[in-house]
């Protein structure tokens, strides 16, 4: 077995409001870790050690595609450099569900030859009588996309811990089947 614990970089993805930086900051207090507190590298960065099927793992959050400031670079800097993907729309937001679809033919685009994890996640999932993305939709893009699928809602902690043990859960299967 290895000695230490493995570090995959984690880039969240998706159209602005969609609830990025409600799941990072989730993630950043995420409970069940090893560490008591969430390492903040920068202000769009968190580092955490998760046990994940009785393994530990160090994920690197990234929340920097709206990070205008920085100018567009970010954003080809953010394809580049992820191990994992967090593609992530609003069941509230049709809009934001065709981006995600954008993305993920532009990541293919930027990440040919490469078999990289990615989960699609339709955030807002309390918002019910606001849905505009049914839930067999969001698994039939993620079977066309393949990748995984999961509904999450920032906003009552519903199946965020599930999204970072399942990226960490797609990233070991595909190392694990090298
Ligand atoms: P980002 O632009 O993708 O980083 O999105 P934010 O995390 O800033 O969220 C945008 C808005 O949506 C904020 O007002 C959040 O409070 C809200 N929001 C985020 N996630 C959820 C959720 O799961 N449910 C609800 N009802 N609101 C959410
Ligand atoms: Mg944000």
């Amino acid at each position: 077995s290895e000695s230490g614990s493995s570090c995959y970089r984690v880039v969240l993805i998706g159209e602005h409001g969609v609830g990025k930086s409600s799941l990072a900051n989730i993630f950043a207090g995420v409970h069940d870790s090893i560490d008591s507190d969430c390492e903040v590298l920068g202000e769009d960065t968190y580092e955490r050690t998760l046990m994940v099927d009785g393994e530990s793992a160090t994920v690197i959050l990234l929340d920097m595609w709206d990070n205008k400031r920085e100018g567009e670079w970010i954003r080809e800097h953010c394809m580049q450099v992820g191990d994992a993907y967090l593609i992530v729309y609003s069941i509230t937001d049709r809009a934001s569900f065709e981006k995600a679809s954008e993305l993920r033919i532009q990541l293919r685009r930027v990440r040919q030859k490469e078999d990289i994890p990615i989960i699609l996640v339709g955030n807002k999932s309390d918002l019910v009588r606001c849905r505009e993305v049914s839930v067999a939709e969001g698994r039939a893009c993620a079977v066309v996309f393949d990748c995984k699928f999961i509904e999450t809602s920032a906003a009552v902690q519903h199946n965020v811990k599930e999204l970072f043990e399942g990226i960490v859960r797609q990233v070991r299967l595909r190392r694990d089947s090298k």
